[in-house]
């Protein structure tokens, strides 16, 4: 569902990708791990153009997302869930009003036919009785359930993370992760960036490694974590061991 091919970007004269070709297959969950500074946000925000690859091409379901229109641009935005370490929540607005916000502006659903659409996303992280909420009335955990559940209110087809557990208090990411696992399950397509190795370990069909911009190995939880095969990868294992 999501493919990266040849995909190159720098800053200025620092390049911060280089060459990076990875797919993710339908209902496929992929965790990126690698160093600070390796490039894995820089590479998730090129999968919905917050960031401009400097080369390099971006497929998802099959369409190239550098081409098309401004309206085309809008609706890949849409359909590429993300959610960051941060909640990014609106604070003025209920939970409510956060689920239902963007259904509306950008899909042009109708209130009631937001309204159910995010009432069904709530029951999905477990916050059916937190409608009314504003998001400060809500722990760290259950504000990210509610990002999880505005991003999935607008149809994905792939769920990009950012490090979604980074900032929580350590009680708080079981949940989270939780969710996330659940969208696995029920077939969702995922590119997830995290620091939490039992999760990729337990949840991911392929882990990558990601060291300076370059892909340097990847394949199963199994294989990247029980027998790492590259230099790099058994260092930074060691390290967050
Ligand atoms: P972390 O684990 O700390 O989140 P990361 O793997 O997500 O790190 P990126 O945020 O993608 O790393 O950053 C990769 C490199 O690109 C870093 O050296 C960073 O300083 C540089 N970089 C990122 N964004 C910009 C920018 N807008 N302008 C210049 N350099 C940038
Ligand atoms: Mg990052």
């Amino acid at each position: 569902a999501l493919e990266i091919v040849s995909l190159s970007k720098s800053f200025g004269k620092t390049e911060v990708l280089c060459d990076i070709s990875l797919k993710v297959a339908a209902s496929e969950l992929v965790c990126l791990i690698g160093p600070s500074g390796s490039g894995k946000s820089t590479l998730l925000r090129c999968c919905n153009r917050l960031e401009e690859p400097s080369s390099g091409d971006i497929l998802i379901g099959g369409r190239n997302i550098h081409h098309g229109t401004a309206r085309d641009l809008r609706r890949m935005r849409v359909r590429t869930g993300m959610v960051f370490q941060g909640f990014h929540l609106y604070p003025h607005l209920s939970v409510m009003g956060n689920l239902t916000l963007a259904q509306r502006k950008a899909l042009g659903r109708s209130r009631s036919e937001a309204e159910a659409k995010a009432r069904l996303m709530l029951e999905k992280v477990g916050l059916s009785e937190k409608a009314a909420a504003y998001p400060s009335e809500l722990s760290g955990g259950q504000q990210q359930r509610v990002a999880i559940a505005r991003a999935l209110a607008l149809d994905p087809d792939i769920m990009l993370f950012d490090e979604p557990t980074s900032a929580l208090d350590p009680e708080l990411v079981g949940s989270v992760l939780a969710v996330m696992a659940d969208l696995k399950a029920q077939g969702m397509t995922m590119l997830v960036v995290t620091h939490e190795m039992g999760f990729a370990r337990e949840a991911a069909d392929r882990v990558v490694f990601m060291d300076a911009g370059v892909i340097v190995e990847e394949g199963t939880p199994d294989a990247v974590f029980g027998a790492p095969k590259m230099k790099r990868t058994q260092d930074f294992l060691q390290r967050i061991d």
